[in-house]
């Protein structure tokens, strides 16, 4: 089946049309500047027209947040969107988004199904003890909060590639997923189930981002709140929009900028990677800790699957742990057709992968799956 996957983020609504059986990309595309220039009813129409000769059997949407309702993949009808309107509070920068995109793909498309695909459905097996704050659970109850997890769909694919690669299956493997991007999360996986990830009830938590603090004291906010004046709207500016490294940085949150800055002698550019290092170091031995070990790591997103200089900084001198990057292997250039590259030394105990996420697959897939399942 052909299926249109569509992924309204900030400001853009990235399409791909994939054939399932083939597993082939046969279009895709990005319109800019929707919800500014065009609004999204006007795109979805442009997308329609473009598409005309795809015979589109399904939709599949990417919904970033869908609280503690959804486990899977939900095919869309009033009450699903009911739940994930109810959902923009935990996320406002964006399910209001991918809510625009579903009503707008349901009035251009009327006659297709279409699913709605969560990146925090696959994290729903998180247990208790890891998706628990710490907080008095009546506030936690009132308002669902708890660590969600996101980045799900490219979490759950890249382990599914893992398995096939080391030709074991994924129920067998203990594996460490370290997607490492704008948005970067890492998640801990056994037997192809997520025990614990680095995001939580929002995707601010955890690792560095480009823009995003990660984990922080929530008491230096407090701080800053009292000393600076901050309002609630100046503390989400500044965690979502000017910390991680271009915070640190003062200079850019692109990684390849700030290793040219670095090499060039630039302190706020070095510091910003060694503080992002060390950040997915911490976490990578806290998920030996809760695995017991792993039988594999896994780099994906802009970072882990495209600079090698980031990859050995977070994978040397591991050799506790059974862990041993072959230099060479990690300095080789995948081709284009090369989407996993295994990097470890032949005595490395884990396996060493970078694997190129393929979400809108992932989403064709569990849309496609999500429909053969309704009566
Ligand atoms: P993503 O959000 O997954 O597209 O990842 C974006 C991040 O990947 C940015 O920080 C980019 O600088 C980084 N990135 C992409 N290509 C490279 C590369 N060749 N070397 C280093 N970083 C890269």
């Amino acid at each position: 089946m052909n299926i249109l996957v569509i992924n309204y983020g900030s400001s853009s609504i990235k399409y791909q049309v994939i054939d399932t059986r083939s597993e082939t990309t046969l279009k895709s595309g990005n319109i800019e500047r929707v919800g500014l220039d065009i609004a999204p009813d006007a795109a979805m129409r442009q997308l329609l027209a473009t598409l005309q000769d795809c015979a589109i059997g399904a939709i599949g949407h990417r919904v970033v947040h869908g609280g503690d309702h959804f486990r899977q993949a939900a095919p869309i009808d009033d009450t699903v969107i009911g739940v994930i309107r109810e959902c923009c509070k935990l996320a406002p920068l964006h399910n209001p988004r991918n809510l625009d995109g579903i009503l707008a793909a349901r009035a251009a498309f009327p006659e297709v199904p279409q699913v709605a695909v969560f990146d925090t459905a696959f994290h729903a097996t998180l247990p208790e003890h890891a998706h628990t704050y710490a907080l008095p659970q009546t506030h936690c109850r009132t308002h669902s909060l708890r660590r969600f997890g996101f980045h799900g769909t490219s979490h759950q694919y890249v382990a599914q590639k893992a398995a096939e690669t080391l030709r074991r299956p994924l129920s067998e493997l203990r594996l460490i997923s370290l997607h490492l991007g704008n948005g970067a999360s890492a998640c801990a996986l056994e037997g192809g189930r997520s025990v614990e990830t680095s995001m939580g009830m929002t995707p601010l938590e955890g690792l560095v981002m480009g823009t995003r603090s990660g984990d922080l004291d929530p008491g230096a906010l407090l701080y800053l709140m009292r000393q600076e004046n901050f309002s609630v709207e100046d503390v989400d500016t500044l965690l979502n929009k000017q910390s991680g490294l271009l915070g640190v940085s003062g200079l850019s949150p692109d990684v390849r900028e700030l290793e040219k800055a670095a090499s060039e002698g630039h302190p706020g550019a070095s510091l910003a990677l060694a503080v992002f290092v060390h950040r997915v170091r911490k976490y990578l031995g806290a998920y030996l800790a809760i695995l017991n070990g792993a039988d594999a790591i896994i780099l994906t997103g802009g970072i882990g699957e495209n600079s090698p200089s980031m990859r050995q900084r977070i994978l040397q001198d591991l050799s506790f742990a059974g862990i041993a990057l072959d230099t060479a292997k990690n300095e080789a250039r995948p081709t284009a057709l090369q989407s996993v590259l295994e990097i470890s030394s032949p005595q490395s105990r884990v396996k060493l992968l970078t694997i190129k996420t393929n979400e809108e697959l992932m989403i064709a897939q569990q849309t496609l799956a999500a429909l053969n399942t309704v009566p």
